[in-house]
């Protein structure tokens, strides 16, 4: 007579039918192409879950994986606390047509056990759907982009540059952005200051950019100081952040934030724009990559580009430039590529021509270790 069917029987029948695989065969499988998925629920997650595993609990797993997972050929690795859930999820994997599904043996009770990475904090299922297609690129993955979600980005100016920086980071997942910028939204930046409109003109400029991030993307913290960056703000804000972007309008306050970011070990993400060209590099002679902003343009010649609003801009510009710097951003909290530094790149867009060229540190400018 057949065993009466009972949730222990059909365990020890998928046990029988479906294959498993090994906490360290996975995590090998999962530096190759294999995607690991914890099914656990965010209070388990929360206390550890494997290096770069995506985090999708049981109840949602179908839905998720269905926009998230294009490839239908693409191996799927599942872990649970124990290797009792993963088995009834890969079942209904297989059931919708994924074929390579592997539970985890013993889960992560086991994956432990064997000494594999671990790491606290993890995403939401919502910020998972938001970023999927970032975690999808190999050298983000679900660990990038919670370095990202930690990760404090001082904006300085709200103004051409910094509102296509801005808007992109905070999309992007930059946990903490903090803004400062002393100016109020005025009809003239409309052109080219995209993160502010015609409804927020008269507000703070920090303000109205907040505004704009948070509609954006709510999962991500907005500071915003209104106030100039100046000798009593500039080195606390500095060394409270990973990254300074530079979206200044003046020399004094880009002085001051390459001297900031010299001496607090910062990288300094430059960007500027007149007409219709534009320039940016990164500054970051701690890392013994290069000189600073001094190194290019010393106090005495004041070569950079004027405040655009005496020389005039094509809005579209400011877009490239700090679009570009938030690129470099993005690549330093990620670790990723090589940043721009000791190298400048130049954009003129009568031509649509870029030109990178090398920058020397001045052997004789402050920066220099010489000096
Ligand atoms: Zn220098």
């Amino acid at each position: 007579m057949a065993e009466p069917r009972t949730w222990r029987s059909w365990l020890r029948g998928l046990q029988r039918e479906i294959p498993q695989i090994s906490p360290k065969l996975a995590a090998k499988r999962q530096r190759q192409d294999a995607i690991l998925i914890d099914v656990r629920e965010p209070h388990e997650w929360r206390k550890g879950s494997p290096v770069g595993a995506l985090r999708i609990s049981r109840g949602q797993l179908e839905s998720r994986l269905d926009k998230l997972i294009t490839d239908p050929d693409v191996e799927i690795l599942l872990l649970c606390e124990n290797g009792v859930r993963s088995l009834f999820a890969a079942d209904s994997l297989k059931k919708i047509g994924y074929e390579r599904v592997y539970p985890v043996w013993g889960g992560y009770r086991f994956w432990k056990e064997c000494g594999l990475a671990s790491e606290t904090g993890c995403l939401s299922p919502v910020e998972t759907e938001r970023y999927s297609d970032q975690i999808r690129l190999p050298p983000i993955g679900q660990a990038g982009q919670l370095r990202l979600k930690n990760a404090r980005v001082l904006c300085v100016g709200m103004g051409g540059l910094g509102s296509p920086a801005a808007i992109y980071l905070a999309a992007a997942g930059v946990g903490h952005l903090i803004l400062i910028d002393a100016d109020r939204v005025d009809r003239s930046n409309l052109q080219r200051q995209i993160i502010h409109a015609e409804t927020t003109l008269g507000l703070e400029k920090v303000d109205s950019a907040r505004q704009f991030l948070l509609r954006l993307n709510p999962d991500i913290q907005v500071t915003s100081i209104h106030d100039p960056l100046d000798d009593t703000n500039a080195e606390a804000l500095i060394d409270d952040c990973d990254v300074v972007l530079d979206g200044c309008d003046n020399y004094e306050t880009r002085y001051l934030v390459s001297d900031c970011c010299r001496k607090l070990a910062r990288p300094h993400v430059y960007g500027a724009v007149q007409e219709m060209w534009g320039q940016v590099s990164v500054f970051w002679p701690s890392q013994q990559q290069g000189g600073c902003y001094r190194c290019l343009y010393p106090e005495s010649l004041q070569g950079d580009a004027a405040n655009c609003n005496t020389l005039g801009v094509l809005g579209v510009v400011p877009g490239v430039i700090g679009t570009l710097q938030a690129t470099e951003t993005l690549k330093i909290l990620l670790g990723l590529g090589q940043p721009l530094t000791n190298r400048l790149l130049q954009y003129d867009a009568m031509t649509g021509a870029f030109r990178v060229s090398r920058i020397q540190a001045d052997p004789e400018c402050v920066c220099s270790s010489r000096k």
